[in-house]
């Protein structure tokens, strides 16, 4: 069996992995440049900003084999990737059709950043695809959706995204870091660009920041020769750990959902809670769209409490375990309030208009015991 094929746990571990100087763990090559002949092409210089150092290549190597992409790039942050793709496919007089509840620094760069470079954005809902044609103009050249939303863990129409771009000549995007590739792997979805932050599920850590676009040669192709000019690469100890993060992603994934579905069985049936948001629950809007899509449910879920944002502040003060921050995918459960964190860019009639009250409480679970997690909002949601 290659390296590059078998379950995507195997490849997890030996895809990207050259055993350079018979080095089992990936070294890290703390070096700005390398010997060169001289191949006339700048882009393939041996030189870091260029993405071309062994740990860029091993890494690039291992993070397409995990989606099943012909190419993988890593970049400085999730932002890196997702700026970098979408100035590379977007010119002066282009137009973008985008999914309407992005993650906020996502949705700031393409409602503040790209109008003032002649790019202009319409807004989709991803659940009903009726809508689509008419926010449709002869410019439009992409269409950017996510495989989960944040806060409230919505899948989109995915299907009909792909149909809609391959009827409609658009370039498909889809930032996944929600889902993870163990979950949903986009590409094989009809998907032309899987773009990550790594810094969440992939590191699993919360100890690094980091990105990735995956896709065909081609594409990749050209977002490697825009990222050469921004100069989003990430540096080489950053890919060392991010490599090595990868590896476990399988074994933290599945036990980060199974304690997630526990947790949501648990939430919904408590009486302080009003609503909880996971698509491993059958009351959930999407869930039987993500069971015919994804390969689970994944590790992130919101819940409302009769009490509001002063509810979800008194649980924050009670709780033990989780530590009350931003960011996910880590192996430590976060909780926080996206009104005020990651939603905290949108006005309070944009949240209303999402469904996102100020209330609200989102968390991302870790691998801590199951048991444990539940006994601790157990007790810090008794009266
Ligand atoms: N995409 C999603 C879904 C995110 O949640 C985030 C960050 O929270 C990003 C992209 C940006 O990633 P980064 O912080 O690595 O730049």
């Amino acid at each position: 069996m290659s390296r590059k094929t078998g379950a995507i746990e195997t490849r997890l571990i030996h895809a990207g992995e050259p055993r350079i100087g018979g080095a089992v763990g990936m070294p890290i090559f703390q070096s700005s440049t390398y010997l060169n002949a001289g191949t006339g092409n700048y882009h393939d210089l041996r030189y870091i900003r260029l993405n071309n150092t062994p740990n860029h290549l091993a890494l690039h190597e291992k993070l397409a084999a995990l989606e099943n992409a012909e190419a993988a790039l890593v970049t400085a942050s999730g932002m890196g990737a997702i700026t970098t793709t979408l100035l590379t496919l977007l010119s002066a007089g282009d137009h973008l059709l985008a999914q309407d509840c992005l993650y906020g620094g996502t949705h700031d760069f393409i409602t503040k950043d790209l109008p003032p470079l002649g790019i202009t954005v319409d807004f989709i809902d991803g659940e009903d695809s009726s809508g689509w044609v008419a926010k449709l103009r002869a410019t439009t050249k992409c269409i950017y959706v996510e495989s989960i939303s944040n806060p409230l863990l919505q899948v989109a129409d995915l299907k009909a995204v792909t149909a809609f771009a391959r009827e409609h000549g658009l370039v498909s995007l889809i930032d996944n870091t929600f889902a993870s590739p163990i979950n949903f792997r986009p590409l094989e979805h009809g998907f032309d660009l899987s773009l990550h932050s790594c810094t969440k599920y992939l590191n699993g850590h919360d100890d690094l920041v980091a990105g990735a676009v995956l896709g065909r040669s081609e594409l990749v192709e050209r977002v490697k020769h825009k990222l050469d000019h921004l100069g989003a690469t990430l540096d080489p100890h950053a890919c060392f750990l991010l490599h090595r993060g990868i590896k476990t992603l399988a074994v933290r994934m599945r036990q980060q959902s199974e304690t997630a579905q526990r947790l949501a069985e648990f939430l919904e049936r408590h009486p302080a809670v009003i609503r909880v948001n996971y698509p491993g629950l059958p009351s959930h809007p999407s869930h039987r769209r993500t069971r015919e899509l994804f390969d689970g449910f994944s590790a992130m879920l919101s819940f409302d409490l009769k009490g509001g944002a002063a509810a979800a502040e008194r649980l924050f003060g009670r709780l033990t375990l989780p530590i009350v921050a931003p960011s996910l995918g880590g192996v430590e459960t976060l909780i926080t309030r996206p009104a005020i964190t990651s939603h905290a860019g949108l006005t309070a009639g944009e949240r209303h208009a999402l469904g996102i009250s100020d209330g609200l409480v989102r968390v991302s679970v870790g691998i801590e015991n199951t048991g444990d997690l539940i006994q601790d909002f157990e007790q810090a949601l008794r009266e």
